[in-house]
């Protein structure tokens, strides 16, 4: 026993003598934030965080790691919401971080390209985009802590992934640390290149599984010049996905971002979450948010939405409407949103679902799940919202007003297993946008196929023999 601790903190040693005196810590207070995930649903111990600087120290830090055995959980901003950059409990796992390699490494606004290491923050991304008059899109609520690394590790989704795709779209080339410890240099700039298999696509939304992706090179897109956000009471759900795919048509397909939000939701928001009030002048069930985007000034799109949304009001399919009229009035729409999520916190328990089904069946998913969870646990009270432009419903089930919040919370499985029961047989997915992680690899076998499950795990075992990078995650 005592020999094997010996060897442990050689082994410790030598990759602190990597990373050098600034880029390891193995203090507490240091540590703590870094091993809980941020609803608090898993909590982990390490003997150790390492912050390499290069892409050279991650490697021989990869490699050093595999040559003693020691397991690497990699971590970006710790935003995951589904225990991925959570080592275990054991406390035999090492962090690896990623948030000092943050340097742009290199920006062309005539490609339309940069490339970035994989702990900048995806705010600073989007800002180095903006201050050479691009747009990088990727966009969700926790950019100001996220890293890139992270978002495409999880493949991100966000608001914006309705007309700029997933962050697996925005992505051109990757270099990446394998497991064995070589440096994959696949930063390419190409639009087009059918040289064999596009292995990029193997290390995103891997959540470092298969290696450590160290830096990306992204699009980058014209910035909007008129943005235009509207806010409309639907007639009910199948309302707001006729009322999408009015505007996509309307607009020459120029809606960014498309959000669904219901009444149960945004009465939280405004009980909880201090400037939000109710946007219009009466109370309706069902609302979309929508972001309309043009590339030039006075380019008519504002008319374009005003008639649209007029034409919907007549006909019955939208109830009321309210377009904004300044960048602080766009703001509060969007304020409403992101409320939802925070007005969830006060009211107890929470038991969350990240689904998607395909964009019709959206209202389908959601008056069954509804009636499924009310007869599942009677009370409980389901709070739908999010990205419907993307068929991708984030569905919490608040706790029974009166109902203990631990017992509530024990049933998290079961009323999974109903929720992700009605998105499978409506060939849906149980998670859209925040990956596996711990939190449902038990459930991947069940929703993949067997040919599918063989296929990951072959990849995983010829990439990764040893399971060292991220262990107990995905697979
Ligand atoms: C308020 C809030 C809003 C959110 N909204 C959205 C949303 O709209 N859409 C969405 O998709 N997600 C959303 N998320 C979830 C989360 O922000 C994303 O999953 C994000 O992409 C995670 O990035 P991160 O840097 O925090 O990664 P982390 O949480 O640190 O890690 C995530 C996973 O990636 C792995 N990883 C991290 N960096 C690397 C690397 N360099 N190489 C290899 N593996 C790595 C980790 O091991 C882990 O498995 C939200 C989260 C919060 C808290």
């Amino acid at each position: 026993m005592f020999l094997v601790h010996e060897r442990k903190m050689a082994d410790l040693s030598a990759l602190k003598a990597i990373v050098g005196p600034k880029g390891w810590s193995e203090d507490s207070d240091t540590l703590s934030p870094l091993l809980v995930e941020p609803r608090g649903l898993y909590k982990g111990a390490t003997p150790l965080v390492l912050r390499p600087e290069t892409t050279e120290q991650v490697a021989a830090i990869v490699a050093e790691c595999r040559e003693s055995g020691i397991p690497l959980v990699p971590q970006g901003g710790n935003t995951g919401l589904c225990g991925g950059a959570t080592p275990n409990a054991g406390g035999d796992q090492v962090l690896l971080s990623l948030g000092r390699m943050s340097k742009i490494r290199a920006i062309d606004p005539l490609d339309y390209t940069i490339t970035v290491e994989a702990g900048c923050i995806l705010q600073q991304i989007q800002q180095a985009a903006a201050d050479v008059d691009r747009l990088f899109p990727l966009s969700l609520g926790a950019e100001g802590s996220c890293q890139i690394g992270g978002n495409l590790s999880t493949n991100a989704g966000g608001i914006n992934t309705l007309r700029f795709g997933n962050a697996r779209d925005l992505v051109l080339g990757l270099e990446v640390v394998l497991p064995n410890g070589q440096i994959w240099n696949g930063l390419r700039l190409l639009r087009k290149d059918n040289t064999g298999y596009d292995l990029k696509h193997l290390f995103i939304g891997a959540e470092g599984s298969l290696g450590i992706i160290t830096a990306a090179t992204l699009k980058l897109f014209p910035r909007p010049r008129e943005e235009v956000t509207a806010l409309a009471a639907v007639r009910d759900v199948p309302g707001v996905i006729e009322l999408l795919s009015r505007m996509r048509a309307a607009t020459g397909d120029q809606v960014s971002a498309f959000e669904l939000m219901e009444r149960f939701g945004i009465d939280l928001a405004i009980k909880h979450v201090s400037g939000v009030r109710d946007p219009l002048s009466d109370v309706y069930e069902h609302y979309a948010l929508m972001r309309v985007s043009a590339g030039r000034e006075n380019s008519g799109l504002r008319e374009i939405v005003e008639e649209s949304l007029a034409a919907a009001m007549e006909e019955g399919l939208v109830l009321d409407a309210a377009i904004a009229e300044s960048e602080q009035q766009a703001k509060d729409f969007w304020r409403i949103r992101e409320g939802i999520v925070e007005g969830q916190i006060p009211e107890g328990g929470s038991i969350k679902h990240d689904i998607s089904v395909p964009v019709t069946r959206v209202a389908e998913f959601i008056a069954k799940a509804d009636e499924a969870v009310a007869k599942a646990i009677p009370g409980c009270r389901p709070c739908a919202f999010g990205h419907a432009g993307d068929g991708n419903i984030h569905y919490n089930v608040t706790q029974p007003v009166d109902m203990d919040k631990q017992k509530y919370l024990a049933k998290w499985k079961d009323l999974n297993a109903v929720v992700h029961g009605i998105v499978r047989s409506l060939g849906g997915s149980i998670s859209a946008e925040h990956g596996i992680g711990q939190l449902k690899r038990d459930e991947l076998a069940a929703v993949k196929s067997p040919v599918e499950m063989d296929l990951m795990r072959q990849i995983k075992n010829i990439l990764d023999p040893d399971h060292l990078m991220n262990p107990g995650k995905v697979v």
